[in-house]
C-alpha cells in the first residue's frame, strides 16, 4: 500500500472548508476525519463523501 508523503498529508489537513479538491481515496479519508462535524457549510467533507461513495459504491 502506498503511503502518501507527509507534505501531502499536511496540505490536506490544512485544506480550507471551501476547497473541494479531492485527489484520491487517502485524501478523502484525511478530509473526512479533519472536517467531520463542520456541518453543512463544509464543502470538502461533502466532496470527500462523494469521492468515497463513488470509489466504494461499485
Ligand atoms: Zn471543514
Amino acid at each position: 500500500m502506498n503511503v502518501p508523503p507527509t507534505v501531502a498529508i499536511d496540505a490536506w489537513r490544512t485544506q480550507p472548508c471551501s476547497d473541494t479538491t479531492i485527489t484520491g481515496l487517502e485524501h478523502a479519508r484525511v478530509a473526512l476525519s479533519v472536517h467531520a462535524g463542520h456541518g453543512p457549510g463544509c464543502a470538502v467533507y461533502l466532496a470527500a463523501l462523494g469521492h468515497v461513495s463513488s470509489v466504494c459504491g461499485r
